[in-house]
């Protein structure tokens, strides 16, 4: 049953730009309760889906995605920003909501015909979900599914990931 956390997001106007609306998830990862009940909901959502390990962004996605990992015995991938992991990497660069980035994954993190599930805090313009799942192809390994806390109504983020399973716990305007 949903426990309506979207009630509990706080909504930053002008952040971290003028006419950005920035929703901030911290309100709701503070409080036992709700942290529990989000990767509770996070598990339901996914719970029918085959995959071996959870790949997440950098850094919202690191705090649910390996929490959710954990609780559901799966390995956790990070993939971070520009310049920050050691070994070999696949790099990608793309198009945020506001300005650009490059993201990168270790080459040996997936198997070639891993599945996997990417998991994000939100998804806003696809932008950042659909870099990631291009490094996970890059690996060899099959985007199983692609598991949001919150998506961003009217800006279309789905759009990009039509080839995926894409599901959100909630809907926010
Ligand atoms: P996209 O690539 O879909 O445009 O943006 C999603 C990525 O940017 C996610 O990794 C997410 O953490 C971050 N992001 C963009 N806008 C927001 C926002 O309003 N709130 C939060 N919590 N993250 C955002």
């Amino acid at each position: 049953m949903s426990k309506n956390l979207d009630r509990k997001l706080r909504h930053i106007h002008n952040y971290p730009k003028r006419g950005i609306d920035f929703i901030d998830i911290t309100t709701v990862l503070k409080n036992a309760q709700d942290f529990h009940d989000l990767i509770a909901e996070l598990q339901a959502a996914c719970a029918d889906l085959n995959f071996d390990k959870i790949v997440a962004a950098e850094a919202r996605g690191f705090i649910i995605g390996s929490a959710l990992a954990y609780i559901m015995q799966k390995g956790f991938v990070p993939v971070r920003k520009a310049g920050k992991l050691p070994a070999a990497i696949y790099k990608k660069t793309y198009k945020l909501e506001y300005g650009e980035s490059t993201i990168e994954m270790h080459k040996d993190a997936l198997q070639a015909g891993e599945r996997v599930l990417f998991v994000d805090d939100l998804l806003a313009i696809g932008g950042t979900a659909e870099a990631a799942c291009e490094l996970i192809e890059s690996a060899g390994a099959e985007v199983a599914g692609v598991l949001f806390f919150v998506e961003l109504a009217g800006l279309n983020g789905r759009q990009r990931l039509t080839k995926y399973d894409v599901r959100s716990l909630y809907l926010v305007h």
